[in-house]
This record gives C-alpha cells, sequence and structure tokens, in this order.
C-alpha cells in the first residue's frame, strides 16, 4: 500500500518513470494476481470500451499504452495509475520485450497496422490479442500465424460475440435441436460511414482497411453465419453495388450480398454497407421454430426472440471484460483458445471469396479450405475459469 501511494505521488510529479525500476511494476501486478495487458493504439474502441473494461475484469489487468500521441496516453495511464513508463510509442514499442508487467498485447490499430505489430509483440516474447480482422491480406494472416507458433505465444483474435450472452443463448438453443435443423440464416450488419471522422477515414480506404464494410461490419455477419451453425461453407456466391457518385466510396465497395451454401444444406444470406442505417443484426428459421437477434451484436442491449415459449434467460454482461478474461485464462493455461488465429485466417478466407465472386458478377466460388472450429463456443464459454 505504501509502495502504491508513494508511486502515485512520483507519477503525479512526472518522475515515475525514472524513478521506478520495471521489475517494481511487476511485482505489483503479480501480487494483484493478474495478466497484464498492453492496449495498442488508443482510438475509439480502446478508449470508449476496453480500458473502461478492465473495471469488470477479474484477471486481465491493463498494464501498459502503446500510442502516437504521447501526452493522449500519459493522461490515460495517471487516470488509471500506471507509472509513465508503462506508456510506449510506436517508435519504442519493442522495449516492451523487457516489461515483465505486460503479458497480453492487444492490438487495436487499424486493420492494415494488425500484422506488423502482433508480429512485433510476439518477436518480443508477449502473446497477441488482435482485433476483426486479423489483417487486410492473407499473407499476412498467414504471417501472423507462422509468427506464432515460432514464438510459442497464443494468439487470439478478438472476436467478442463468441463471448456475449446472446449469441452464446443463440448458439446453444440451435445445438440443442429444439428448433429442428436450420435451414437458413441471414446475417445483415452494417452503419453509414461518415468520412469526416478519422476512425472512418481509413475504413473507406482500401488498403488501410483490406475491404470497407465487408472487413469492418461484414466479417460479424461471416463469422456469426459459422458460429450460428457450427459449420463451414462449401460455396459462396455474393454481388455488389457501389455508387461511384458517392465521394466516400471512390476506393472500397459500398454494399455486399452473398449466400454461403452449407454441408448441412442450410443457406446463409449475408449482406454489409457503409450506405445503409446502423444494422447489425441475424435471423434463423429452422425446422420448426427461428429467432431473430435485432440487434444482435451490438455492445450491450442486445435482444434475442424465439418461437413461442422458447425464449432463454439471457443476463447482459461486460463482453469485453470477459473477452479479455478469457484470453487470461488461455495465457494462465486455465481456458481453451476459442477464436483462434486459425479461426481470423478463416474469415479473411471467405471474406476474399465474396470480394471475387461479386468481382466476376455473382460467379460460385468454392470455400472448402479444411477449417475446422477446434472449439466451439457454445459448449465451453461461460463464467471465465478462475
Ligand atoms: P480508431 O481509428 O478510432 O483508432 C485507431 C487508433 O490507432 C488511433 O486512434 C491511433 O491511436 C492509432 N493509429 C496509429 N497509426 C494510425 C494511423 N496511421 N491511422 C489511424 N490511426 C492510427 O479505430 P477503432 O478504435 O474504431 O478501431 C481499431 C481496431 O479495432 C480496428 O481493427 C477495428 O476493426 C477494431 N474494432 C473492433 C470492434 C469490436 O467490436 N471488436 C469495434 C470497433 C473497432 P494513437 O493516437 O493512440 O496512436
Amino acid at each position: 500500500m505504501t509502495t502504491e501511494i508513494s508511486r502515485r505521488g512520483l507519477i503525479g510529479m512526472g518522475l515515475g518513470a525514472a524513478l521506478i525500476p520495471a521489475v517494481s511494476r511487476a511485482q505489483t501486478a503479480k501480487e494483484k494476481g493478474g495478466v497484464g495487458f498492453a492496449i495498442v493504439g488508443l482510438g475509439k474502441l480502446s478508449q470508449g470500451q476496453l480500458i473502461p473494461a478492465f473495471r469488470n475484469t477479474r484477471t486481465a489487468r491493463l498494464a501498459g499504452l502503446v500510442s502516437g500521441h504521447p501526452e493522449k496516453a500519459q493522461d490515460i495511464a495517471e487516470q488509471h495509475q500506471l507509472p509513465s513508463g508503462a506508456v510506449y510509442t510506436y517508435a519504442d514499442f519493442d522495449r516492451i520485450a523487457a516489461d515483465p508487467s505486460i503479458d497480453v498485447v492487444y492490438i487495436v490499430l487499424p486493420n492494415f497496422m494488425h500484422a506488423e505489430y502482433t508480429i512485433r509483440a510476439l518477436k518480443a516474447g508477449k502473446h497477441v490479442l488482435c482485433e476483426k480482422p486479423m489483417a487486410t491480406t492473407i499473407g499476412d494472416a498467414e504471417r501472423m500465424i507462422a509468427a506464432a507458433k515460432a514464438a510459442n505465444r497464443h494468439l487470439m483474435v478478438a472476436y467478442r460475440c463468441h463471448y456475449e450472452p446472446l449469441n452464446l443463448a443463440g448458439m446453444r438453443l440451435l445445438r440443442s435441436g429444439r428448433l429442428g435443423k436450420p435451414r437458413l440464416v441471414v446475417t445483415d450488419m452494417g452503419r453509414n460511414a461518415d468520412p469526416s471522422d478519422p476512425s472512418d477515414a481509413w475504413r473507406l480506404d482500401m488498403m488501410k482497411s483490406g475491404g470497407g464494410a465487408l472487413t469492418d461490419m461484414g466479417i460479424y455477419g461471416v463469422n456469426g453465419a459459422r458460429y450460428v451453425l457450427n459449420e463451414e461453407p462449401l460455396e459462396v456466391e455474393a454481388w455488389s453495388q457501389t455508387d461511384k457518385s458517392d465521394p466516400r466510396f471512390r476506393d472500397v465497395v459500398d454494399f455486399y450480398s452473398w449466400q454461403f451454401r452449407f454441408p448441412s444444406g442450410a443457406i446463409a444470406a449475408g449482406s454489409t454497407s457503409f450506405n445503409y442505417a446502423a444494422t447489425m443484426s441475424w435471423h434463423v428459421i429452422s425446422e420448426h421454430g427461428k429467432m431473430k437477434a435485432d440487434p444482435g451484436c451490438f455492445y450491450s442491449g442486445n435482444r434475442l426472440t424465439v418461437s413461442e415459449g422458447m425464449d432463454p434467460e439471457i443476463r447482459e454482461i461486460d463482453q469485453f471484460a470477459r473477452e479479455m478474461d478469457w484470453m487470461a485464462a488461455v495465457v494462465r493455461g486455465r481456458a481453451p483458445m476459442v477464436s483462434t488465429a486459425e479461426e481470423g485466417l478463416q474469415d479473411m478466407r471467405l471474406m476474399n471469396a465474396i470480394m471475387e465472386s461479386a468481382a466476376r458478377g455473382g460467379a460460385t466460388v468454392a470455400t472448402n479450405f479444411g477449417f475446422r472450429r477446434p472449439v466451439d463456443p457454445a459448449a465451453v464459454v461461460d463464467v471465465v475459469p478462475a
């Protein structure tokens, strides 16, 4: 306690970094029994959702910040009682290798930067939690997976819906067979992009986003159809539409619509756009019943309606906190990896297939890439193992 008070005093005087050796911070993290996370990129998601979520984590603890804007990072560090030595820039990022208080590096950068910082963090000996989409190219995703293997470190992709109670309840109800065989899944994920918002400007740049609305929002539907059905599609047909007179869509496609065919005979129809009203919904029609999640993938306030008498009880939680605690449990060897890097690569391949089919006017593209999800989230994700 005394150490803690004196450290805060030093930080207040701007002397924290110089006077507090890394090991003392490490001891504090270990004393608290936590797994230390460094957040890389302090934009909307980090400031709005992830950093606040550490209030609700049990094991994951904020241990570092990486930013191109040191003043902003120092402010956030002070608010969260982090010493200034826990703040890194992109230039001195590799210094985290010597910081034992950081176990996991959480990459929350624009998509085109995911691969570089994931690989640098792995080379620094850290585990990595990487935001979706895991990369902007399949080659980058493969290099990230190879780097994790070479470093013998965990690489998890931040598919928060794998940890979100409504989505888990929907998966469990379908797996129970009470609705019969799922025949049709429909996923619609999009919103209106605002080019004057810097956070959207890179999303409207093909090189930086890897695919506009598809890689930003459509990915929830591509991944969602797969976890709802718990199988992988055999082929896809897709179409796109772009209003080139809209300055937002000089570089990226405005609207994609697709259909996946699954081995069970189920069809998943999906759409995504940066030019339609904000929507994150999915619904399923099965042989004997149906369910609708609308909204289905928001940060909170999701709603599930199921055929009469079958509404499951759902208790809302902080899905970001559970996701980070799950990663912490994976690192401690107490939980299986659920949202694997291979899962992220599978979505990259499927989104590429959607783009290819649409570019060829709806041509059928084979999508049997041999991926099988090793662990069904519905079977394991609940209370995070202590
Ligand atoms: P923002 O644009 O709001 O934030 C990105 C941050 O990255 C910036 O604030 C900046 O932080 C840093 N950065 C470093 N270099 C650049 C650069 N060249 N251009 C722009 N930013 C740069 O994005 P979001 O927070 O909305 O998204 C970040 C990632 O999180 C994306 O991959 C996105 O797909 C994902 N995401 C996931 C969500 C989910 O629900 N799982 C929801 C929203 C986003 P600094 O100033 O600190 O350097």
